[in-house]
Formats: C-alpha cells, structure tokens, sequence
C-alpha cells in the first residue's frame, strides 16, 4: 500500500472526550474513528489489525473442529422470554426496539438463545453430536460505562463458539481443547506470557468456569495471580476451599489488575432444557443437549495490544498483529530505486506501506512511529551510493542499521 493511496490522516490530538489511552492512540495514529463513547468505526489500518487478531482466532477455532457462521443481530424476544433473559432486570444491558407492527425486538447482546434454537432441526439424533458452531459478529451492550476505549464498547466485536455435545464427558474432553486453543491464540498475539488461565464461578454445571486474564494496570478486574502455576482465581471464587483445591496458598498469591480477553464456561442444560434442544440417543431415549461457549472479543484484544505496547512515540505493534510489517522510507529523488525494493519486499511475501509522499523525513517517521509498525526501511540516494538501506525496528526506535538489501530480507522475509 502507498501512503499516497491510502485512506486515513494522522492528527496532532485525539479528540478532548476520549479518556482511554488505546482510542486516543488509535484515533491520532488514523485507525479509528470515535462515533460516541463505546463506538467506533474502523478505517483500513484499524480494520487490518482487527482482521489480523480474528484471523489468528478463525485458525484456532477452526482447528478443534469449528465451524464458522454468522447470526443475525435483530432477535425477536421470544426465545429470550423462553430462557428468562429478556427482562431488562435479569440482562441489563439490552438495546431494545420495536418493529412497525409493534412486536419487541432486541440487538443480541450473546448469542446462547438464538443459536440453541437454531440448532432444533438440525440437532436430532446422537449421530448429529458433537458440533462447534462459531461466529466473528457485532455485539450490542448497554454498559453503564465505556470509558476504556476499544477495551469496553457498547458496540463491540466478539467471537463466540458454542460446543453441543452428548454429555459431560465428551464436553469436558472438548472444552480442554478449547482452553489450549485459547492458550495457542493469547501466544500468537503476543500476549501469552502476561495472559493467565483464571478461574472463576462455574453456574449450575461445572464447579468453576475459566477467564483468560492479561495483567493490565487498566484492567477492571482483580485477579489472583500465581507465577509459577500461571494460574489465577478471580475475585469471586477467592476463598480458603478453593484455594485448597487448586493446591496453592495465599502468601503464593499476587493480586493484580486484568483485563478479561476471553472465557470458557460449562453451559449445561442451561439453555437447551428451557429451549428444547433434545436428541434420541443410541438407547432411543431423549436426552437435553449439553453445552458450553466460547468468548474472545477481538475488539477488546485490539485495545488492549494497542494500550500494552505503545510507548512515547505511539503504538509499538506486534508482528502477528501489525497492519503492514514494513514501513518503507523514500528520501529525495528515488522513486523508482523506492518502488522497486517495495516490490521486491512483497514478492517476498512481506507486507509493505510505502511512504511515497512529497514530505519532511521527520514528518514521514513521526507517522511510522505513530502508527507501529514494526519495521522501518529507509531510502535515500546517499544509503544507495552506499548500496545499503537503513533498517530501524520499532521496538529499539533509536537504534538504527545499515543493511544491504539481502540482509534485510533474511532478517524480516
Ligand atoms: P466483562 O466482565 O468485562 O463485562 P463479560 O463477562 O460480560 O465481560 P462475556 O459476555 O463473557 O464478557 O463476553 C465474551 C468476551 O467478549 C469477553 O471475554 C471480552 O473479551 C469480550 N467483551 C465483553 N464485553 C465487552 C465489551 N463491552 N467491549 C469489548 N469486548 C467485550
Ligand atoms: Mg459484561
């Protein structure tokens, strides 16, 4: 992509009403764009990041046995009446509106309802179990607040699997591979080594249920941390019985403040009873489908990433998550020396934005900083008499080298 080409503006300031770190970064860096508090739009930046975060979730899921579809946001309140969530006193951060003729409808908040519905003519007998349904979709919450930017959005994205199984056993086998798949996805984007397995209330099926908790200093949680285990236990199941039974004492114990990037709960009967998603077994009787879900809010991840790595100069991205890897440089007259190391880095399956804009070296480096990309490459006609570039990485941005193009490619190809 050439600068020249590509839609989006830096801005010297983030506008006055945004208090989260990880919008005002990603605001004044041009990757997305503030509607009103705990809504925003994402331009081509913002939008690549994100399809690089669902992107690395998509594979994971897809590799325990996903199957990926999408649901629709209007819900007619009936099946949430059926399970007892349509009373704003039981959920209470539904957007509810009407259609014409007067009948209530809701912008799904989860989708647990909808798809166990969905699942009647499809769900019949055991022959049809085990299934993976999961969705990349728009979630719609009424929070109270949303004063952390990306991290809590009233509109928000979220990937949300649903496991329909026999029974416990086959559950409890596919949920263990859900919270491996889980670790593989907070280690692909970087934050495997400050994301913790968490335990917390299970409901009516499952003694404890588990968050996947990043250590943030802007996280709203409080959460228990042991280190060595990399483990934690939240707030609400932090007690003597439990702390036994995980085997750990409370002198081990470091309480921090995290940021829920996913969960993995045993649903049960909980939703399949009340919904009537039964199915005849190898007996012939009818038995209640027994289910689990699956959240990670992309969304979420993407500001939470943008917050924990920005530094003085702007966002600091991760490879795996970065919009482009390569900010390529030109300086002077060398557009055609530029437009060529820029199709020789992409043929090299690199991913390149091309500063090719008629401005200041300062101000086109100030953007590289401000944006995050993890590589910066420099041309000018003094590098090329040298027959070198200059390679610069984000994370040691006051440190740069002179490479020749060979050695460029063997450190970033
Ligand atoms: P929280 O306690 O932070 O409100 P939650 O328990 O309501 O989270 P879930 O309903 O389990 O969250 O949603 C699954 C995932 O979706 C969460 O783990 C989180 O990553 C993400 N998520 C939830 N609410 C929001 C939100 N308002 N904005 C962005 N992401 C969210
Ligand atoms: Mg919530």
């Amino acid at each position: 992509m050439r600068v020249t080409n590509l839609f989006t503006k830096t801005l010297k300031q983030a506008p006055a009403d945004e208090v989260a770190k990880n919008a005002q970064l990603l605001i004044r860096a041009g990757f997305v764009y503030k509607e009103m508090a705990g809504v925003y739009a994402y331009l081509p930046l913002g939008k690549r990041v994100l399809d690089n975060i669902i992107q690395i979730i998509r594979e994971e899921m897809n590799s325990i046995g996903g199957n990926e579809i999408s649901l629709t946001a209007l819900q007619s309140s009936e099946v949430w009446k059926a399970s007892g969530r349509w009373d704003d006193a039981v959920l209470d951060v539904w957007f509810k509106t009407k259609l014409a003729n007067g009948s209530e409808l809701g912008l799904a908040p989860t989708h647990e309802e909808p798809l166990t519905k969905l699942m009647k003519p499809y769900i019949n007998s055991y022959k049809d179990l085990p299934v993976y349904p999961y969705q990349f979709q728009i979630k719609f919450r009424n929070e109270l607040r949303s004063k952390s930017g990306l991290m809590r959005g009233r509109e928000f994205w979220m990937k949300d699997l649903y496991s329909f199984s026999k029974d416990q056993a086959e559950h409890d086998a596919f949920y263990e591979k859900a919270s491996e798949a889980y670790g593989r996805v907070f280690d692909r984007l970087g934050l495997g080594d400050i994301t913790f397995k968490t335990f917390a209330s299970g409901g009516s099926f499952a003694k404890f249920s588990h968050e996947f908790q990043t250590l943030s200093e802007v996280g709203e949680d409080i959460v228990y941390v042991h280190r060595e285990k990399k483990i934690a236990i939240n707030e609400e199941v932090y007690n003597d019985e439990v702390l036994a039974e995980l085997g750990v004492k409370k002198e081990e114990l470091e309480e921090v403040k995290a940021v829920e990037v996913g969960n993995i709960f045993t649903l049960g009967e909980r939703f399949s009873e009340p919904l009537g998603l039964t199915y005849t077994g190898e007996d012939g009787r009818a038995k209640n489908v027994f289910m689990g879900s699956y959240g990670i809010g992309p969304s979420r991840l993407m500001g939470l990433i943008a917050e924990h790595f920005s530094d003085d100069k702007g966002l600091v991205w991760p490879e795996n998550v970065a919009p482009y890897r390569v900010y390529l440089v030109s300086i002077g007259d060398v557009a055609e020396q530029a437009t060529e190391l820029y199709e020789r880095l992409q043929s090299a399956g690199v991913t390149v934005l091309y500063d090719d804009r008629n401005e200041r070296p300062g101000a086109k480096f100030a953007d590289a900083e401000l944006m995050g990309i993890p590589h910066r490459v420099v041309i000018s006609e003094r590098l090329l008499e040298e027959g070198v570039i200059e390679y610069t990485s984000r994370r040691a941005s006051d440190a740069s080298e002179k490479l020749t193009v060979e050695e460029l490619l063997a450190k970033i190809a």
